[in-house]
């Protein structure tokens, strides 16, 4: 049976980056037998323009169809001066919560290649290669009661979870260490956060249920701390909304650029697969950016919601193999290097993978 992929490329350097995505899923289908059908939906400022709203009805009943939903990227300047719930950013939330995905995945790899492009030293960070699980729909973000006192000089928010919604978050994360190198890292402030101590206490008694996964409790300020200084000692780290936000993006910058990082929300409806970056109107329509991202979110795509590990891994090998032998998009390039486009950087991982594929064979084959 085809695996339905809706397509939502959006604004900006979306529709760039999601082509050359689209390219490496064809591939895929074309040398695995799996059949993919793909439909492309407007979403966001191209929306706002075409139909006069940012997520047409057209598009969330394709998404709310689809087995899964990959995204490019949504947003444009010429929107700025709107109120935050006529801007192209309104539609992605709004997607967000349809789909009602609760679990946030950010994988960040240290990519040997690109050691000059990220702020650490090599022997700091080699090897780092890990998965962030981020709490999406719950905690500090949307608990209630919020707002302002009627003098406007007090302001509150309310931090708040169930056992509910950390066990279903906690499972996530032991699913995926159990697919990965078996550890998980569950991030708190359990010395200060009532929440914390909540959390705390159902991840251990979840990770009972796991007892080929190896459960540690790490305080937030120390996990700042170890990304920077061991972020290799890292496999799966488990975080609330909040603390999943700020370590994502520290996190981040083990990659060395903001246009290599994937994501995928799962646990919803629907699973939703999109680079970390945004619509980049500087460098949109100048083929400069880089797919890397997207490409990488294709690949999450396939692992969660195909079922096709082997696949999602040969296109990983692929982007580092492509990285290895010199491929960079302008973000990635240092001085003397010679810049591809988005599409050169397409075909260059198309090649890799074929590559990589054929290694396999012959391996297999001796
Ligand atoms: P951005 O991520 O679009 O760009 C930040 C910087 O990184 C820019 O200099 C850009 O050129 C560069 N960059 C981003 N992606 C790149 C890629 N793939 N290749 C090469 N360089 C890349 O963030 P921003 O400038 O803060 O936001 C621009 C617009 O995107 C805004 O409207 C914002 O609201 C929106 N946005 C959307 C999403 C999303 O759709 N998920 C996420 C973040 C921002």
């Amino acid at each position: 049976m085809s695996l339905k992929i809706a397509l939502l490329p959006g604004d900006g350097i979306g529709p760039e980056v999601t082509e050359e995505a689209v390219r490496i899923l064809k591939n895929v289908a074309e040398h695995s037998g799996r059949a993919f059908s793909f439909s492309s939906h407007v979403i966001g400022g191209a929306a706002i323009d075409g139909e006069g709203t940012g997520l047409p009805e057209r598009t969330l009943e394709a998404a709310l169809n689809a087995d899964a939903v990959l995204l490019g990227a949504v947003g444009h300047p010429k929107f700025d001066g709107r109120l935050p719930s006529e801007r192209p950013e309104a539609a992605l939330l709004a997607l967000r919560q349809a789909l009602g995905g609760f679990a946030n995945l950010r994988p960040a790899i240290y990519y040997a290649p690109l050691a000059k492009r990220t702020p650490f030293q090599p022997e700091r960070v080699r090897g780092a290669n890990l998965l962030i699980v981020r709490e999406l729909l719950g905690g500090l973000y949307f608990g209630e009661p919020r707002g302002f006192e009627a003098s406007g000089n007090t302001a509150f928010n309310t931090l708040i979870y169930s056992r509910h919604e950390i066990e279903r978050v906690a499972k996530v994360a032991c699913d995926r260490a159990r697919e990965r190198r078996k550890k998980v890292a569950s991030i708190d402030k359990a010395n200060v956060l009532e929440t914390s101590r909540l959390w705390r206490a159902v991840v251990s008694d979840d990770a009972k249920a796991y007892p080929d996964v190896e459960l540690e409790h790490v305080y937030v300020d120390t996990a700042a701390m170890r990304l920077a200084t061991a972020p290799a000692s890292f496999d799966v780290m488990l975080c609330d909304n909040l603390f999943g936000d700020i370590l994502s993006d520290q996190a981040a910058s083990i990659s060395g650029s903001l246009g290599v990082l994937p994501s995928a929300t799962i646990g919803g409806k629907v699973d939703l697969y999109e680079p970390v970056h945004g619509s980049a109107p500087d460098i949109a329509g100048k083929g400069l950016a880089n797919p890397i991202g997207a490409i990488a979110s294709a690949a999450m795509l396939l692992r969660f919601s195909a079922n096709m590990d082997k696949e999602a891994a040969e296109i990983d090998h692929a982007i580092e193999e492509a990285l290895a032998s010199g491929a960079r998009t302008k973000d990635l390039a240092g001085p003397g290097d010679r810049v591809l486009s988005t599409r050169d950087m397409g075909q260059a991982i198309e090649e890799a993978l074929h590559e990589v594929r054929d290694r396999k064979h012959s391996y297999h084959g001796v």
